[in-house]
């Protein structure tokens, strides 16, 4: 092919030396290129923590997500179809500017090369055309909004649901966790997954939990140990929600359950390696549950629980594990303050953290009075 360009020998070897010369160069580009992308696609932690997302470069346009969280993810989903549609097309320019491959020459190359074109041209064009269509009519064509009028009562208008859910967005004690891009959300009334084209949306009310399967991983970069995740199915009755997989860390499980409205069913009896201070709370209430209980008098008021402030206090400590004068514990004469979850925890606190074998037959100092107390000293009152 080189005789029809070039007239004699030294010229061809020139362009073949060349020709070598430039296929490095783009093997280089082409190799940085498809790099960067997957880092933009699929951001590694270490691109998350350094901020570089196409969410935090986008991060004007997309606005607030604390404030309006649903906008916040019309708007992601949508910015990500597109940025991801131009990706082809920004390689085919980057070969230009970079590596001095015009599109003509590219085009005369081969077949391959002008398919690739044809749909790096394309696919940013359909992409566009997608997000105006969703964006038409306030959005109200995005899939998210679809979504939402799903769980609109009759009467009511997406924007209505998408409002409450922002509300509850922004309350401190919602449930998130997960990777970017890959996030769980529990709130108060909704269950909420966020993947790279939409948000998964059901109502707490309408939804079943099944735990599916779980991974082990037995060394997790994260943690220095191994972890445990579980998928879990969330199936809605609503028929026009479909049902999407959540997933997260096994030590999260109990945080996890306590923000549900339902249960999560076990049907396959799956094994959850619960955290340190879960295992240490079960063996905590299953002693305390043994123990002799505290007759509450009937003038004595329980007020809610100092410690969180949520659940009302519900233990008592009294020296039962040896008679008065005998051992190291000493009778403590306050009133009931605490609830038995936050008792748990401060006697876990100060237990000493290598040795949790120790724990249970360890002793702590009443959080008010300081009277030295052990685990049978812990009564339920009633
Ligand atoms: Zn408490
Ligand atoms: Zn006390
Ligand atoms: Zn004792």
């Amino acid at each position: 092919m080189y005789d029809d360009i070039y007239e004699n020998d030294d010229e061809v070897i020139n362009a073949i030396v060349d020709d070598e010369g430039m296929a490095s160069v783009q093997l280089v580009y082409t190799v940085a290129y498809v790099l960067i992308s997957i880092c933009l696609i699929a951001p590694p932690t270490e691109f998350v923590s350094a901020g570089l997302t196409v969410q935090n470069v986008l991060s004007n346009f997309l606005g607030s997500e604390n404030m309006n969280f649903i906008y916040y993810h019309i708007r992601r989903t949508t910015a990500t179809l597109l940025f991801h549609s131009i990706l082809p097309l920004g390689y085919c320019l980057g070969l230009w500017v970079f590596v001095g491959i015009n599109f003509v020459q590219l085009w005369s190359t081969s077949l391959y090369w002008q398919l690739f074109i044809i749909t790096s041209i394309l696919l940013p064009c359909c992409a566009a055309l997608i997000a105006l269509y969703w964006w038409r009519n306030k959005w109200a064509n995005h899939p998210i909004a679809k979504l939402l009028q799903a769980h609109a009562p009759d009467g009511s208008t997406w924007q209505a649901v998408a409002s409450a859910i922002n509300i509850e967005f922004r309350r401190i004690d919602k449930f998130t966790t997960g990777a970017h891009g890959r996030r769980l959300i529990v709130t108060d009334s909704w269950v909420m997954n966020t993947a790279t084209y939409s948000l998964y949306i059901a109502h707490q009310g309408d939804i079943h939990l099944m735990l599916d399967r779980t991974e082990d991983h037995p060394m997790y970069h994260e943690s220095q140990t191994g972890a445990q995740f579980l998928n879990i199915t969330v199936t809605s009755i609503n028929q026009h929600v479909g049902s999407f997989t959540i997933r997260l860390n096994s030590m999260e499980y109990s945080d996890l359950k306590d923000k549900l409205q339902t249960q999560i069913r076990n049907a396959r009896n799956i094994v959850i390696q619960q955290s340190l201070s879960d295992r240490f709370l079960e063996a905590f209430r299953l002693q305390v549950a043994e123990n002799a209980a505290f007759h509450k008098p009937p003038i004595m008021d329980l007020e809610s629980c100092i410690g969180c402030m949520q659940k009302t206090a519900n233990v008592k400590l009294q020296k039962l594990c040896a008679s008065p004068q005998e051992g190291s514990c000493v009778q403590c004469y306050c009133r009931p303050m605490w609830c038995l979850e936050c008792m748990g925890k401060w006697f876990a606190s100060r237990q000493n953290q290598q040795e949790p074998e120790t724990w249970l037959s360890g002793r702590a100092p009443c959080p008010t009075c300081r009277a030295v107390f052990c685990m049978l000293d812990i009564s339920m009152v009633t």
